[in-house]
């Protein structure tokens, strides 16, 4: 994988579109453990990246910063600054011209710094429960498809979990049998990235 092999405008339109399509599921997912606004903070942040031409004639690093920022600007919630952060700290962490080595390097700070900005971790009911297994297995080299599987079943795994960390844990085990929004949005992000990275990563 190399920088200039990205089309970042259709990674943009890809998860973009992916979020709208799955909003409505989003928002349901929240309305039973949290307040229902998930799908809509989600879909309101990527349009707003992808309204912005020019975000994608940027340097792939300096690209991610600009995702984060519109993110933090946009999202709102608890998981616009988290997922601000999560692409702001890629877009610090990567080369210029990353291989993916050090993307993988960079994904695992960048998910770290999530951990640090939301005082959490894996295990806790929240979308760190499936970037921090994203992360390992990118790291691993691990096939993009298999990523893909990782992300989904991760997602799903949240169901059983109690949440600790943010607005569903204040159902303390009426949040269990549930899955969780965060974890559900990061599966469908790294699906429509791994579209259309595909082989080439
Ligand atoms: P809010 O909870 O403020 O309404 P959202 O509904 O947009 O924000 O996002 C909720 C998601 O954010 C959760 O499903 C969870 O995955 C994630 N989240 C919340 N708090 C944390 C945290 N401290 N660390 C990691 N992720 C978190
Ligand atoms: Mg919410």
């Amino acid at each position: 994988m190399t920088a200039a092999s990205i089309d970042l405008k259709g990674l943009i339109a890809a998860v973009a579109d992916v979020i709208a399509a799955h909003a409505d599921e989003l928002t349901d997912l929240d309305r039973a453990i949290g307040d229902g606004d998930h799908g809509l903070n989600m879909k309101r942040g990527f349009e707003a990246v992808r309204a912005d031409a020019a975000i994608a004639e940027k340097p792939l690093p300096d690209a991610l910063k600009a995702v984060g920022t519109k993110l933090v600007m946009t999202v709102g919630g608890a998981s616009g600054p988290l997922y601000g952060t999560l692409f702001l700290a890629l877009g610090k962490e990567l080369p210029a011209e990353p291989d993916r080595a050090s993307f993988a390097a960079a994904l695992t700070k960048a998910v770290d710094a999530v951990a640090a900005r939301g005082k959490s971790e894996q295990g806790q009911k929240t979308m760190l429960d499936v970037l921090y297994p994203v992360a390992l297995a990118f790291a691993a080299d691990r096939s993009m498809a298999e990523i893909v599987t990782i992300a989904e079943e991760s997602a799903v795994a949240t169901k059983p979990i109690k949440a600790t960390r943010g607005r569903a844990s204040f159902l303390g085990d009426r949040s269990i049998g549930h899955v969780d929004p965060g974890a559900r949005s990061s599966a469908l992000i790294v699906r429509a990235v791994a579209e259309v990275i595909g082989g080439a990563a």
